[in-house]
């Protein structure tokens, strides 16, 4: 089986992603031949046609939350997977805020996948893997880590959210941890996770490989690369991603 991750953007905070100094596209994951595309920001639709995939392979979305570096391109994305509304297709999952109140998720074509309210501690079936939502995050909107499962590896991704130490357990046995790593210092009253924060959350996961992305400017320019292999000396593998980068995890 071909399994696989393609980061569509790597751009967190806003001056990075509202300027397009790294693109917001989301990050595209087939596992066990199942697709999701995961947080469809400014540029997703673009991202994933120019990468020659369809929309229409997706078996579900997974917005973790409902920020627009996050949600932008949900519409278009969905538009394009149930064939402009046309066929009921796919999954969308999303925590409850970004459907209710001013939401992100619009209402017309709501009927022609399935709606998925994500919460804290539960697991769903799509396809042939499995996804689960262990904890809430600490950012001012509804957000859950989330990890998928396929048959013969797993991906775990840490969004935005406040460090805080449940992070340490919120995974086990976890193949690639994506972590959004938006700042080199951590920000009073900012609710992000910095370079700081995440030595303390891989040394306790364990995974096999760490990627950071969620890029600022901030992070730019200290040079991703050079932060990840600093944070490699903790003995776990750090990768930081770049657009376009596609991990193998068969090979993992
Ligand atoms: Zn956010």
């Amino acid at each position: 089986m071909n399994n696989y991750i393609k980061f569509f953007g790597t751009a967190g905070g806003r001056f990075s992603v509202f300027n397009q100094i790294r693109a917001s596209g989301g990050i595209w994951l087939s596992l066990s031949g199942t697709n999701v595309l995961v947080d469809p920001g400014p540029g997703s639709l673009i991202k994933l046609i120019e990468s020659g995939r369809s929309a229409r392979d997706i078996d579900a979305v997974y917005l973790s939350h409902r920020h627009l570096d996050h949600s932008a391109d949900i519409n278009s994305v969905v538009e394009s997977m149930t064939s402009g509304g046309r066929k009921h297709h796919g999954a969308v999952f999303a925590p409850d805020d970004a459907w209710d109140d001013d939401p992100v998720i619009l209402k017309y074509n709501r009927s022609n996948y399935d709606n998925i309210r994500t919460c804290a501690g539960s697991s769903w079936s799509v396809g042939n893997i499995k996804i689960s939502t262990p904890l809430k995050l600490m950012h001012p909107v509804e957000n859950f880590a989330v990890r998928f499962d396929g048959n013969s590896c797993s991906v775990g991704y840490i969004s935005d959210t406040l460090y805080f130490e449940p992070l340490k357990k919120v995974f086990s046995n976890i193949d690639i941890l994506i972590i959004n790593t938006v700042f080199v210092h951590s920000r009073e009253n900012i609710y992000h996770l910095s370079v700081h924060d995440v030595i303390p959350i891989i040394s306790a996961v364990k995974p096999k490989k760490a990627v950071i992305t969620h890029f600022s400017t901030e992070v730019l320019r200290e040079n991703p690369d050079k932060i990840a292999s600093e944070l490699s000396k903790s003995g776990i593998e750090v990768i930081a991603a770049y657009d376009g980068m596609q991990i193998k995890l068969d090979e993992i």
